[in-house]
């Protein structure tokens, strides 16, 4: 029998599936496609640490774990958050290791939104905020970037979008889909907003150690910004973990109680091999990272000067490992640029848009492939581009 009627929430209906999926959809039974399109290392997560998930499996280590996570993981966390991030969080009651960073984001939005509280989400930015803005109940307020000032928000756009309902700055730098990185004394006019205003920030950190040029400020290592920051960050991307979906949260004590008793009822933990990995990654020092982030620069390098030379013009991402080569000298929409070139070239790159309307006009392609399919990638997207 038919039903009548949809049991899914109004709001589960409304949501629009992520442009990217959209886009890779399109790649489905094609050969020789080069993708540029993905937010993940090309890096097989290092042998110590999957060894070490093997092991944990070996010694029969296969049941839950405390729903903050492992003791020892946090204890790790912490050390590793003072040492690089000079920020001191307690391992007993202000670390939570979740399932990706996603998880955090999302018990953190949970835990403080009440139905109708704002968020100002900075755009262009990782598809995921507002939806989940949305779906823990708050509405998702964007402040749009602009690409004068390299795609960096600025205090004046954070303060003109405040309201009495607003409640917290969710951010992320180095920027997924931009690459922009905010300076110490940027971050330090957004921190000042927040204050005069009393919001919370939800800081993305998951690139914070893929950074290139700079040194590397944490929100929460900010004078007298501490106890408003939300510090999210995880393993996916330095450790090249994206699939095992071990990530963390670090803040002040009482929010993290409040997200823990979401994690406690909706994950219970994360999973247990996964974290006797992370605890391996954690303990041998990220070893694997600084031979990562040195072959990300030469990559960034390769594909900044390339996209430039066939005018497509494109800023030096100070991080991450994304460009966000401007189109619009071209003609064609970023949809259209994306859609043509696949069909043409068989280069996936995926269209601005997807990350925010104020993306219109750019494309963001990933230098996360290796060093020959990228020189192959600008060969076809220069053809491309001179073909137009
Ligand atoms: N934040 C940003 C900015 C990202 O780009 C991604 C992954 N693309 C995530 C969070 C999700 O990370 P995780 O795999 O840890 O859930």
């Amino acid at each position: 029998m038919e039903l009548k009627t949809s049991y899914l929430a109004k709001h589960v209906r409304n949501l629009q599936p992520s442009g990217i999926r959209k886009f890779f959809d399109a790649t489905a039974g094609m050969t020789g496609v080069i993708s540029l399109g993905v937010g993940e290392p090309d890096f097989v997560t290092p042998w110590n640490v999957r060894e070490a998930a093997i092991l944990s499996l070996e010694d029969g280590y296969t049941s839950y774990t405390a729903n903050a996570g492992l003791p020892a993981l946090r204890e790790e966390i912490a050390k590793y958050i003072e040492n690089y991030f000079c920020v001191t969080y307690s391992p007993d009651s202000e670390i939570i290791v979740t399932v990706g960073a996603s998880e955090a984001i999302d018990i953190a939005l949970r835990a403080i939104l009440d139905p109708g509280d704002e968020v100002l989400v900075v755009e262009p930015c990782f598809v995921s905020y507002a939806p989940l803005v949305t779906l823990a109940g708050g509405v998702a307020v964007i402040v749009q970037t602009k690409r004068e000032n390299e795609f960096k928000v600025t205090a004046e756009e954070l303060e003109e979008a405040v309201t009495d309902r607003t409640k917290a700055i969710l951010i992320c730098s180095p920027n997924n889909p931009t690459g922009a990185m905010l300076s110490k004394n940027e971050m330090e006019k957004v921190a000042a907003v927040a204050k005069d205003n009393d919001l919370l920030i939800l800081s993305d950190e998951i690139y914070a150690e893929l950074v290139y040029d700079e040194l590397y400020t944490s929100f929460a290592a900010l004078d007298d910004t501490r106890e408003r920051t939300i510090l999210v960050s995880g393993f996916s991307k330095d450790l090249a973990m994206t699939g095992w979906r071990l990530g963390f949260v670090c803040g002040p004590e009482e929010i993290i109680k409040g997200m823990l008793k979401i994690h406690q009822y909706a994950i219970m933990c994360a999973s247990t091999m996964a974290q006797y990995a992370g605890l391996e990654g954690l303990k041998s020092g990220r070893k694997d990272v600084k031979e990562m982030r040195k072959s990300y620069r030469q990559r960034r390098n390769f594909i900044v000067q390339s996209l430039n030379e066939m005018g497509l013009p494109c800023p030096n991402p100070e991080g991450a490992f994304y460009t966000f080569p401007c189109v619009e000298s071209t003609g064609l929409s970023s949809e259209e640029f994306a859609t043509k070139l696949l069909q043409t070239e068989k280069v996936v790159v995926v269209p601005g848009n997807a990350f925010g309307a104020g993306g219109e006009g750019f494309v963001r392609c990933s230098y996360a492939t290796s060093m020959a399919q990228l020189q192959e990638a600008m060969t076809r997207v220069k053809r491309f581009v001179d073909n137009l």
